[in-house]
């Protein structure tokens, strides 16, 4: 099978059982992403590409570590061999962290809420860093909102100033306000994500009570003449009850702005536990869109420096996984 069909099929069931040696360096237990607070995940990677698969017990998907990170996937007849990477902090390759678990908002599809309210201090979230900054290419910031998007950014950008001795790239993924773009670059971040998460408006509404999909885009749009084509970055999530054609639009709308849209199949969790995960063919059909309309907006994935472009480990990435 090719990579790109393998990559579709293990997506589209999200986990896997891990047998086999012990594995502790190669398991991520994360509070960001895909199975935020679940009990962690792997990246299986062959000279194709990575794809990280949450662990889970009773997985059709099985992964034997066979020692030193050797390994070998089964699933139905399947064998593939490849390896487990070493996770830095919660992906292989990058310091990728939470300043901010837990959030005051409630959007529907994430786990984020559930997880314990807390915060990194600067000081914590500096050594994190130092210990492993000679593994890494990148390092990453997400965060949650403790108590408003305003106060949230002020901290980020302390978090920042300070990581900023190290010399590696930063990348920064925090719900925007008027002029974050322009701090963020000001500060010397590298790269942004803000996410337009749905499709629709109506459908971000319905997803993000309380948050304002406009101005997501308004500093996606100013994000671009500051950080570059092809530096800015957006999740729109697939599953939540949007259409192709939906999501055709939304995809070719980010990628005339000059955004490389993150395309994430859907982890049913929180309130939309009972929502299915998007199926390979629907996760490949949605490729071959996105990679077209990457290719006619001259955008390139492969050029990206941090966050989930640079990692792949969750989404079929057009130009990684690939070609455009
Ligand atoms: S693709 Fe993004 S969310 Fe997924 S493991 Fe990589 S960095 Fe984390």
């Amino acid at each position: 099978m090719d990579w790109l069909g393998l990559k579709a099929r293990l997506l589209a069931m999200g986990n896997a059982r891990l047998t086999g040696e012990g594995a502790e360096p190669y398991i991520s237990a994360s509070t960001a992403g895909p199975g935020a607070g679940s009990g962690g995940s792997i990246f299986f990677s062959t000279g194709r590409g990575r794809v990280r698969l949450a662990l889970g017990e009773e997985s059709p998907v099985e992964v034997e570590h066979r020692g030193g990170g050797r390994a070998v996937l089964r699933n139905g007849g399947l064998i593939v061999e490849g390896v487990l990477e070493p996770v830095a902090l919660h992906c292989p390759r990058q310091a990728y962290i939470t300043v901010t678990s837990g959030c005051i908002y409630r959007c529907r599809y994430c786990e984020v809420p559930e997880v314990a309210a807390g915060r990194k201090t600067v000081e914590q979230i500096e050594e994190m860093v130092a210990a492993i900054a000679d593994r890494i290419d990148a390092i990453s910031l997400t965060s949650g909102v403790l108590a408003s998007v305003e106060e949230e950014e002020e901290y980020v950008t302390a978090v920042v100033r300070r990581l900023s001795r190290f010399g590696i790239p930063i990348g920064v993924s925090i719900f925007p306000r008027e002029g974050t773009a322009d701090r963020l670059y000001n500060l010397g971040v590298a790269e942004v994500k803000f996410n337009v998460e749905a499709a629709t408006g109506d459908l971000f509404a319905s997803m993000c009570p309380g948050l304002d999909w406009e101005m997501v885009w308004q500093e996606l749009r100013r994000s671009v003449d500051l950080f570059g084509r092809g530096h800015v970055f957006s999740n729109l999530i697939i599953g939540l009850g949007e259409d192709d054609r939906e999501v055709e639009e939304c995809i070719g709308a980010l990628c005339e702005t000059g955004v490389i849209p993150v395309i994430r199949p859907l982890n049913p969790a929180g309130e939309l536990s009972s929502y299915a995960r998007p199926n390979a063919d629907r996760l490949l059909r949605i490729y071959g869109i996105h990679a077209r309309l990457l290719r006619k907006a001259g955008l390139d994935p492969g050029m990206s420096l941090t966050m989930c472009p640079a990692c792949t480990g969750c989404d079929l990435v057009p130009g990684r996984d690939g070609p455009l």
